[in-house]
């Protein structure tokens, strides 16, 4: 018997759970005859703003525009330069590059994958105009430290949110942290389209009325056009989904805790670094990455198993051919370094089980001498 299959992710059954709701959004949408700019959009900003504890969300193509439409509208470009960590995914690095500023990254702290905030102060140049931090696998940012720093020298704040739809700290939930933030609605994430989407969230309304001009060719009434703005719109049929798909996200939240908190009872006591909760934060569990420096070794065992493990992210920004113009030397940003060899994410999403994730714990038990060994 060939060992029961654990996918890193299952869309179809994630959607599958949601059929009903998404199936009448999408009858409603056909019918309406109406599908860029209308009605359901509107109702999902009005959710999500709400969701996230802020006044204004602006629905935009995509997780990057979300983030490059922010700086955009803050007038941030050639010249100037933005504080981004240096481990995240590269559409954090590419938002800021494509304004013409330039991404200075700090590194992690390493327990928590997080910009550590002890190091950006000695980032900072007469030329920094903003931090974007990066609530990265789901788990928020240490904020109050970030804001204290970034005020202290004028700074904006924003959020890449695109891993950590309702991920908490202290109490409120990212999104509402900052000055602005940006989400992704990529099929993957905890809240996915099916296809693209994304959006910024604010409470800042002369910001919010930027970004709508911004994302709609710089217009709010059509045909005059005030600044040159971009076509990046959430269409009606993704609004009508994601809002199908919003109730759930909680509830879908819960679940992906009660799964980490199986991992971190089923990983004890072993040569594994685990994820490090601070407290005061409720993460979003997007993934469950675990540190091994025997990395292959274990991922091959677990692929023998049937186990599919995924790595965020195997090449660090600065160490990637798109940024070899920035000159930043391999050596130089050492924990992103080490993480990017490390990290492995292990199954995590509403598909799964507790008994999925015993399994896979059971796996990575009976494969300990493998990667112990190898360390
Ligand atoms: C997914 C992601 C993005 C980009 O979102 P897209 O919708 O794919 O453009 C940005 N930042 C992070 C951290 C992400 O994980």
């Amino acid at each position: 018997m060939s060992p029961r299959k654990t996918s890193f992710l299952d869309l179809q059954a994630i959607n599958a759970a949601h059929g009903p709701a998404l199936s009448a959004a999408f009858e409603r949408v056909l019918a309406s005859g109406w599908y860029i700019m209308g009605k359901e959009l509107e109702g999902f900003e009005r959710a999500f703003a709400e969701y996230c504890g802020a006044k204004h969300c602006i629905g935009v193509g995509n997780g990057l525009d979300a983030l490059h439409l922010i700086l955009k509208a803050h007038g941030i470009g050639p010249g100037d330069e933005v504080i981004v960590p240096s481990n995240t995914y590269i559409a954090t690095w590419l938002a800021v590059s494509h304004t013409g500023a330039r991404p200075v990254p700090v590194e992690p702290l390493p327990e928590t994958h997080n910009i550590d905030p002890q190091r950006i102060e000695a980032a900072i140049t007469p030329n920094t105009r903003a931090v974007l931090v990066v609530h990265l696998y789901g788990q928020a940012c240490d904020m109050d430290p970030i804001l204290r720093v970034a005020r202290a020298h004028g700074l904006k704040v924003f959020e890449d949110a695109a891993q950590a739809h309702g991920a908490r700290y202290r109490g409120r939930r990212v999104g509402s942290l900052s000055d602005a933030a940006g989400f992704s609605f990529y099929p993957g994430k905890n809240l996915g389209a099916l296809g693209d989407g994304g959006a910024i969230v604010t409470s800042d309304p002369d910001l919010a009325g930027r970004l709508r001009e911004l994302r709609n060719y710089g217009s709010s009434i059509k045909y005059h056009n005030k600044v040159q703005g971009y076509n990046s719109r959430l269409d009606e049929l993704q609004a009508a989904l994601l809002q199908a798909k919003l109730p759930l996200l909680d509830a879908e939240n819960a679940h992906r805790a009660q799964l980490a908190q199986a991992y971190h009872d089923g990983l004890q006591g072993l040569d594994l670094g685990l994820p490090h909760v601070p407290q005061g934060h409720e993460p979003a569990w997007h993934v469950y990455v675990v540190r091994c420096r025997a990395r292959e070794a274990l991922q091959q065992s677990l692929r023998d198993a049937g186990i599919e493990t995924l790595i965020h992210y195997p090449v660090a920004p600065h160490l990637q051919p798109a940024y070899a113009a920035l000159g930043i030397p391999r050596g130089s940003l050492p924990v992103a370094e080490q993480l990017q060899d490390e990290v492995l994410s292990l199954p995590m999403g509403p598909h799964l089980t507790v008994d999925d994730i015993g399994r896979v714990c059971q796996a990575i038990h009976t494969a300990r001498q493998v990667f112990e060994e190898r360390a």
